[in-house]
C-alpha cells in the first residue's frame, strides 16, 4: 500500500476501505509517513467528507490504537458525559456528584484544557491537594464507597487521536465533522462508558458555530455510539455567551458549589439539570420525568453538595484552601439597555490573557485569576452599573477590550440556553 495512492483516492472522493485507513493511521503514529502527507490526507477528508462506513472504521482504528478500559468487573452501568467545550463550562463538577447522589456510578476521565480556561482536571487541581491520579485499587474503592470519581485520562487512551488532533490543530482541519465525531467517540468508547450524554456546544465560543453542523455532528455521534452498542444523547446548548457567571479555575469551583447549594446562575442550573437527568434516566433505565424529579430532590436536599464534598475529601482536596486573587478590577457599563450578548470567544481570550488558560500543554496555569460577571445575557443594565469583576495577578486589563465583548441595545432579544436534544 502506498500513502500517495490513498491521498489521491480520497482527493477523488472514493470510499477508503478499512485496510487503507488502518495503513494511514498506523503509518502516521509510527512515523512512517510525514506530517505533510498526513495533512494532505486530512484536508482531503475535510473537503470530501467520509461515508458512515469510513467513520466507523476510523473510530475502530482509533480505539484500538491504545488502552481500552473495561469496567465490567464493577457489574454496573457506567454513564459518562462529555462536553465539546466552551467558556465557563464547569458542568462536570456539578453533574458528576449530582448523578452519583441519585445512585448512578460515575467514573469521569477528563483532560487538561488547551485554550481559554483550563479543563475539568485543571479546575479540580485548583483545589489544593486534589489528586487526579488514582490507582486502580483506589478508584475501585472510591466508586464502591461514594459512587463517583473524577480522574485524569490515562496517557495511552487513543494515542492515534492525540497525535492526529495536534496536527489537525495546525493544519486547518479541526473543523471536519466526521473527524470530530470519530475523535470524541473513540475516547468515550475506549474509556469504558456504556451510555454517553454529550453537551454539544454551538456558538462563537465553541468549535461548532452553527446549528446545522451541530445537528449533523450529533446524529453522527449517535450513529457511531449505536454501532458500538452504546446509547448516546446529545443536548445542544448555546455557547455564544459564557455558561454561568464565573470564568477561571478556582472561581468555577466556587460557582459549582453555589449551584449545588441551589444558588447558581439559572443558565448553568438548567444545563446541569438537563445533563444529569439524561444520565440518570439512562443509568437507571427510568423515564425522563422520574429522573428529573430525583435530580431536583438531590439538589434541593443538598445530597449532591455532600457528594461533591465527599469526592473532594476522598481525592485529598481541601476546599477551604481554594484561593482567588485579591487584586480586583471593576468594569462598569457605559450604556443603558438589554444585554443581548456577552461574546464568549472574546471573554475566553481575556481569561487566557489573565493566565487562566494555556496555549500549549506545557504552559502553566494561574488558578486564582478569572472573571465574574454581575450581569448575564438577557439582563437589563444601566449606565455606570457594575458589569464584571476581573481577578488579575499581573496587570490591569484594557477596560474597552472587555466592554467590546458586550452587545447592549434598547431591544430585548432573548437568547435560550438549551436549543434541542437529539437522541
Ligand atoms: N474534541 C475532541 O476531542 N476532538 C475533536 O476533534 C474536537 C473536539
Amino acid at each position: 500500500m502506498n500513502i500517495i495512492d490513498i491521498i489521491v483516492k480520497k482527493k477523488n472522493n472514493k470510499e477508503l476501505i478499512y485496510d487503507e485507513l488502518f495503513f494511514v493511521v498506523d503509518s502516521y503514529i509510527n512515523d512512517k509517513i510525514t506530517d505533510y502527507q498526513m495533512s494532505a490526507f486530512l484536508m482531503a477528508v475535510c473537503i470530501n467528507d467520509m461515508t458512515d462506513k469510513e467513520i466507523y472504521n476510523l473510530t475502530t482504528i482509533f480505539i484500538n490504537s491504545g488502552d481500552v478500559i473495561d469496567f465490567d468487573y464493577l457489574n454496573t452501568t457506567i454513564v459518562d458525559k462529555h462536553s465539546t467545550g466552551g467558556v465557563g463550562d464547569k458542568t462536570t463538577l456539578i453533574v458528576a456528584p449530582l448523578v452519583a447522589a441519585c445512585g448512578v456510578k460515575v467514573i469521569k476521565m477528563s483532560g487538561k484544557g488547551l485554550g481559554h480556561t483550563g479543563g475539568t482536571i485543571d479546575k479540580l487541581e485548583s483545589i489544593p491537594g486534589f489528586n487526579v491520579n488514582l490507582s486502580e485499587d483506589e478508584l475501585l474503592k472510591q466508586i464502591n464507597d461514594i459512587n463517583v470519581a473524577i480522574i485524569s485520562q490515562t496517557k495511552n487512551l487513543v494515542p492515534a487521536d492525540k497525535k492526529i488532533y495536534a496536527l489537525r490543530d495546525v493544519s486547518g482541519t479541526v473543523e471536519s465533522i466526521p473527524l470530530i465525531a470519530s475523535s470524541i467517540m473513540s475516547k468515550k468508547i475506549a474509556s469504558g462508558a456504556d451510555k454517553i450524554v454529550i453537551d454539544l456546544k454551538v456558538g462563537n465560543g465553541a468549535l461548532i458555530k452553527n446549528i446545522n453542523d451541530a445537528r449533523r455532528l450529533a446524529r453522527l455521534m449517535i450513529k457511531i455510539g449505536n454501532y458500538f452498542k452504546k446509547e448516546v444523547v446529545c443536548v445542544v446548548t448555546n455557547m455564544n455567551f459564557p455558561l454561568g457567571l464565573s470564568i477561571g479555575n478556582s472561581l468555577e469551583v466556587l460557582e459549582s458549589i453555589q449551584t449545588l447549594l441551589g444558588q447558581g446562575p439559572k443558565d448553568l442550573e438548567q444545563v446541569v439539570i438537563s445533563l444529569a437527568t439524561y444520565m440518570v434516566s439512562l443509568g437507571k433505565n427510568i423515564s425522563y420525568e422520574n429522573a428529573k424529579q430525583e435530580v431536583i430532590n438531590k439538589l434541593n436536599n443538598r445530597e449532591a453538595l455532600d457528594k461533591f464534598m465527599q469526592l473532594i475529601k476522598s481525592q485529598n482536596g481541601d476546599i477551604k484552601k481554594v484561593e482567588v486573587s485579591k487584586k480586583e478590577q471593576k468594569i462598569y457599563s457605559t450604556k443603558t439597555g438589554y444585554i443581548n450578548n456577552i461574546d464568549a470567544y472574546q471573554l475566553g481570550n481575556i481569561a487566557k490573557k489573565l493566565g487562566a488558560g494555556r496555549m500549549t500543554k506545557d504552559d502553566s496555569i494561574n488558578y486564582k485569576v478569572g472573571i465574574v460577571l454581575h450581569k448575564q445575557v438577557n439582563d437589563y443594565v444601566t449606565n455606570n452599573e457594575l458589569l464584571a469583576t476581573i481577578y488579575y495577578e499581573d496587570e490591569l486589563l484594557d477596560t474597552d477590550e472587555i466592554l467590546q465583548a458586550y452587545t447592549i441595545s434598547d431591544n430585548e432579544i432573548k437568547q435560550e440556553i438549551i436549543y434541542e436534544v437529539i437522541k
